[in-house]
């Protein structure tokens, strides 16, 4: 079996002196085609419990408070990166870029620093239900060593989503990025 391709350059003197590393998973299915398009779409969008709608719909919803969670457009994808099956091969996207702090691991009441000192990273598919395919996994590897060649960030401090909340003392409010993606296995492998 061939390694899956990853060719990927990392301009440190256009970044922010990351220390670490957040990743997550989208929760939602990989499809053949590009997903990483439909997150920017989505993260770009008015929300509304989660959902896209029209800006005029989110007034109305938010004048009569109808519904839970209200966002308006990020400037941009919330993470930095991510991976995902494409016709069958792993590839990785760019999101946001290196300079800019971002939109992935803020936890209300609590320090952001996850947000503006830890890269976001996320794996198209739900591992929730299973580990990401041994391709993938082995893919969010490289590309996770990658960045930790680039910035010296050592391993201990490549988290889950999840493990965030552990760090800040709070309880869990996401399984992110997935109850069956090993943490810890993941980290014993960079
Ligand atoms: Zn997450």
């Amino acid at each position: 079996m061939s390694e899956p391709k990853l060719d990927i350059t990392i301009d440190v003197s256009r970044s922010r002196p990351w220390k670490g590393i957040v990743w997550h998973h989208s929760a939602t299915p990989d499809g053949m085609t590009k997903d990483w398009d439909a997150i920017r779409k989505f993260h770009t969008s008015y929300r509304v419990d989660f959902q896209i709608v029209t800006e005029a719909e989110y007034r109305r919803r938010l004048a009569a408070g109808a519904g839970k969670s209200f966002q308006t457009p990020w400037k941009d994808i919330g993470y930095h990166g991510g991976t995902e099956f494409v016709n069958g091969q792993v590839v990785f996207s760019w999101g946001r870029a290196l300079s800019e702090i971002g939109a992935h691991a803020g936890v209300k009441g609590a320090s952001n620093l996850y947000n503006t000192d830890y890269l976001g990273l996320c794996a198209i598919g739900d591992f929730d239900k299973a580990p990401p395919k041994p391709e993938h996994w082995e893919f969010n590897l490289r590309f996770t060593r990658a960045f930790m060649d680039a910035f010296r960030i050592p391993a201990g401090h490549v988290i889950g989503h999840r493990e965030v909340f552990d760090r800040l003392g709070v309880p869990r409010q996401k399984s992110c990025p997935g109850q069956s993606w090993d943490m810890a296995l993941f980290r014993s492998e960079l």
